[in-house]
């Protein structure tokens, strides 16, 4: 008897300094929003400046989206992460390299993409959001011009649509790569940049941007305070703040992590989009659905990223992406029907405000979402699994899917 009271107060004190050791994440992934219905949102970044052919390729876009309604009706919606000004290679071919000079999308020759843009949030399918002034930090572009041969050949011989085809690293906007290891901008460049960025993007569409997308997601909390003073609320995240490019030019420097609704220090939203579907590099429906499927089994949105260049280049390959994205959202109405479409800007207040119609309230529910999230975590699975944690927790999601059928 003494040995089974001993054998009983020493596992239990091994499971709670088990849960004792993990308390931080557990508690964040406890506050984290379930979600009691899927979630479905596209994420296409690096729409700007571009030939009409942008503005076709966004017209079909509108047209498979606009076919495929949720359990509510609505719409599939598809965000945009725009980019307002483009380098102007003609231009700086004529000033022999020597300065950065830009168009924007306001400029006539853009019309139809921009008009394309604003049709497509009026009829809800688009939803616009801040990804950029440009696609770059000028002032390093400026630096690249003169030192990488790359750059170089990229101003001579392209009209600088598509800033996708740059080196990496110069494609990021908030860290200066002109050295690497990058070098952090400072504070009053940042300011400047955005009350620009912001007051640029309300003359392109007509309306302020509350969503923002950091361009290939390297940003830092300064950047995130400017947006936050000039009307963001949320921020779309891989799920961690790289704040610089590395001695290689990788992406890095990571200096938080981020669930979503968490906030930032400056009060705004984050949103987790970490769902790849480019099928330009072979990304195909079913194991997006898969991933889709494993959002859903956590209460989790699922977001899902594409970018411009799977719509914009060869007429294959254009082909081949729509049809592929048509797919993708049939399928998933098929597996899901009570899938919900709505844009980042609507999850973001949803999720914040705990709304009942779409965040799990359900102690139980949440729970059993909880127990699949912490399970997630490999090497606490482990531990759960070596010390008998894992045991109740099984049982408790047995009984539960087995009272959820009755
Ligand atoms: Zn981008």
């Amino acid at each position: 008897m003494l040995i089974l009271v001993i054998l009983v107060i020493l596992v239990a004190s091994i499971w709670a300094g088990l849960l004792l050791a993990y308390r931080i994440p557990l508690q964040r992934l406890w506050r984290e929003p379930a979600l009691a219905v899927p979630v479905l949102i596209v994420e296409s970044d690096d729409w700007g400046p571009g030939p009409p052919a942008h503005a076709a390729a966004l017209g079909r876009i509108v047209d498979i989206l606009a076919r495929h309604r949720d359990a509510t009706g609505r719409a599939a919606v598809m965000t945009i992460g725009a980019i307002l000004a483009i380098p102007d290679n003609e231009a700086i071919r004529r000033n022999g390299l020597r300065w950065h000079d830009s168009r924007t999308l306001l400029a006539p020759d853009f019309d139809a993409i921009r008009k394309a843009l604003i049709q497509g949030q009026e009829l809800g399918v688009l939803a616009l959001q801040l990804h950029g002034m440009t696609h770059y930090w000028p002032p390093t572009f400026l630096k690249a011009m003169a030192d990488d041969k790359l750059v170089r050949d990229w101003i001579l011989t392209s009209d600088g649509v598509e800033t996708e085809t740059l080196p990496s690293p110069i494609q990021s906007r908030w860290t200066d790569t002109s050295v690497l290891p990058s070098q952090p901008l400072s504070v009053e460049t940042i300011r400047a940049a955005v009350a620009e960025e912001v007051s640029r993007f309300q003359d392109c569409f007509g309306v302020r941007p509350t969503v923002a997308v950091p361009p290939t997601f390297v940003w830092n909390r300064d950047v995130e305070q400017a947006w936050v003073e000039h009307g963001i609320q949320v921020i779309v995240t891989p799920g961690r703040r790289l704040t610089l490019r590395d001695a290689e030019g990788r992406p890095g420097g990571c200096d938080r992590t981020m669930l979503n609704a968490e906030r930032g220090a400056s009060g705004a939203i984050y949103l987790v989009r970490d769902i790849y579907f480019e099928p330009a590099l072979g990304h195909r429906v079913e194991p997006t659905l898969a991933e889709i499927a494993r959002h859903v089994r956590l209460g989790r949105p699922a977001l899902i990223e594409t970018h411009r260049v799977n719509f914009t280049g060869t007429q294959e390959q254009r082909e081949r992406s729509l049809a592929e994205l048509d797919r993708l959202l049939s399928r998933a109405r098929e597996r899901w029907p009570d899938m919900r479409f709505l844009s980042s800007a609507e999850l973001a207040e949803r999720l914040a405000q705990r709304d009942p119609s779409m965040v799990e309230q359900r102690l139980s529910l949440r729970l059993s979402i909880w127990i699949g999230r912490a399970a997630a975590i490999d090497r606490l699975r482990k531990l759960a699994w070596i010390t008998g944690l894992a045991i109740p927790a099984w049982l408790f999601q047995v009984a539960r899917r087995f009272s959820g059928k009755t």
